[in-house]
């Protein structure tokens, strides 16, 4: 079958639909075609036994108009920003670094006198450089650093600095030295308060513009003729289009394009993502009242775990409660089997003391193959080389993985918006 539209875009997660939004204004008419069978793309979510998963941890704290114009259209429930680490055998409140109280008084001496020994400036401008100029040796050593090693897949060293942003607390002297007398520490999270759809998963968010959207799915694209501004996708469908909008992560665009040599997929080749795989656990009684935390030790895979039901207990059967880990990746595929990924959460909550066998009611093993854009050193070199001909090929891209960025949700959204049609 062989159709022609006007504004073409490739995906249907939230930049997709707010490019759609865009088009809508422009007065022009898009059409979203998506692999999956459902729209919303990392926003989508799942059900397991009667209990709700997102894909990931997913939480909205953005302040942007256009956004809570629509995200405000669904009622929520709204969360404070408390969360934790886990670390040996203790939980320590976030940030880590002004949370020492709970450890033992030799360790927070040498934490803090590596702090006060820490070098005025940065030997060289990676972030492995960037954690031991803010922190210290020994705090880089127990906690950024192997944190790094699990979410990032790879040494700080090899990282650049400018995903950073507000995402880390720089350091305070004030603000580690009272952290590690007391526990009655102030929250200095970027955000205030987090908030959650009251019903129907994060999704719920954008169903107002999944609603207003046309969408196609089941149509997964896999070659696209720029010349002849066609796409082809799996199911035989072939569509011509005025406009194309891409949302697909730049190194697929660059295949799907067939470039198979030369600069453009050299520099494809260089840009890296991890992938993310997810364990869902049902309960059959509360286990933990945090939201969400994160996790140091090595012999635990995850590195971050939340609570579906605490961000809404519509997410659980009554008198049940979940949680999510998350296990990275360096590239597409998993590390390790299903299996052995579900034994090691198992082993995980017994370590953190947070539920024994008789609790548990399921565990669900998902593959997420796109998960968090690598910034390894001169990523922005290669990403540009690919974007440069993308707009010399006058096609819009947009989104986490279209622009090739560390966005959230509000901010791919708002980047589906900015498109030029
Ligand atoms: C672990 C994790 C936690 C996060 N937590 C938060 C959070 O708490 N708060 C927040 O605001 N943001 C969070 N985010 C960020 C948020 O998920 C993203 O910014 C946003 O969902 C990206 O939307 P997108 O449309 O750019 O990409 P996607 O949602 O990935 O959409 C791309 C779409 O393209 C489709 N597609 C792929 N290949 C093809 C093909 N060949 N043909 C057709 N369609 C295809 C995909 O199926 C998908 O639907 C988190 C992200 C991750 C990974």
């Amino acid at each position: 079958m062989s159709e022609h539209v006007d504004v073409l875009v490739l995906g249907a997660g939230i930049a997709g639909l707010g490019a759609a939004e865009k088009a809508k204004r422009c007065g022009r008419e898009a059409v979203l075609f998506e692999a999956q069978e459902t729209a919303g793309g990392l926003l989508d979510n799942f059900i397991v036994n009667g209990f709700r998963f997102d894909n990931a941890v997913h939480l909205s704290f953005s302040e942007d108009k256009e956004v809570r114009d629509i995200f405000d259209r669904t009622p929520y429930l709204t969360h404070p920003t408390d969360s934790f680490n886990f670390d040996e055998d203790r939980w320590l409140k976030h940030p880590v670094q002004n949370n020492l109280y709970p450890l033992e008084a030799e360790d927070k001496v040498e934490l803090i006198e590596s702090f006060l020994a820490r070098p005025d400036s940065m030997a060289s401008d990676d972030y492995g450089n960037w954690l031991l100029h803010q922190y210290g040796e020994k705090i880089t050593d127990r906690f950024p650093g192997r944190y790094t090693r699990k979410y990032w897949q790879t040494d700080a060293r090899n990282l650049s600095t400018t995903w950073i942003g507000k995402r880390m607390r720089r350091a305070e002297l004030s603000e580690i030295l009272y952290g590690a007398v007391t526990d009655q520490t102030p929250n200095t999270y970027y955000a205030k308060e987090m908030r959650y759809p009251k019903e129907g998963g994060y999704k719920a968010f954008i169903e107002p513009l999944i609603e207003a959207a046309t969408i196609r799915c089941g149509h997964r694209a896999v070659a696209i003729d720029l010349n002849g501004k066609s796409v082809r996708f799996g199911n035989g469908n072939e569509v011509t289009y005025t406009t194309l909008v891409n949302t697909l992560p730049l190194p697929l665009f660059v295949a799907l394009c067939g470039v198979t040599r030369g600069p453009l997929h050299d520099a494809a080749a260089q840009l890296k993502a991890t992938s993310i795989d997810l364990i869902s656990v049902g309960f059959n009684r509360k286990v933990t009242d945090y939201l969400w935390f994160y996790m140091y030790d090595e012999d635990i895979l995850a590195s971050r775990a939340y609570s579906p039901s605490i961000k809404s207990p519509a997410n659980a059967p009554d008198g049940c409660s979940s949680l999510q880990f998350e296990i990275y990746n360096p590239d597409r595929t998993s590390q390790h089997q299903p299996d052995d990924l579900i034994e090691n959460v198992r082993y995980a909550l017994a370590k953190m003391k947070l539920a024994t066998e008789d609790d548990i009611l399921f565990m669900h093993h998902k593959h997420l193959p796109w998960g968090n854009v690598i910034f390894f050193k001169e990523m922005e070199k290669h990403r540009q080389v690919i974007r440069d001909f993308m707009a010399a090929q006058k096609v819009e891209t947009c989104g986490r993985f279209g622009e090739w960025d560390y966005l959230w949700s509000h901010q791919a959204f708002l980047s589906g918006l900015n498109v030029s049609l």
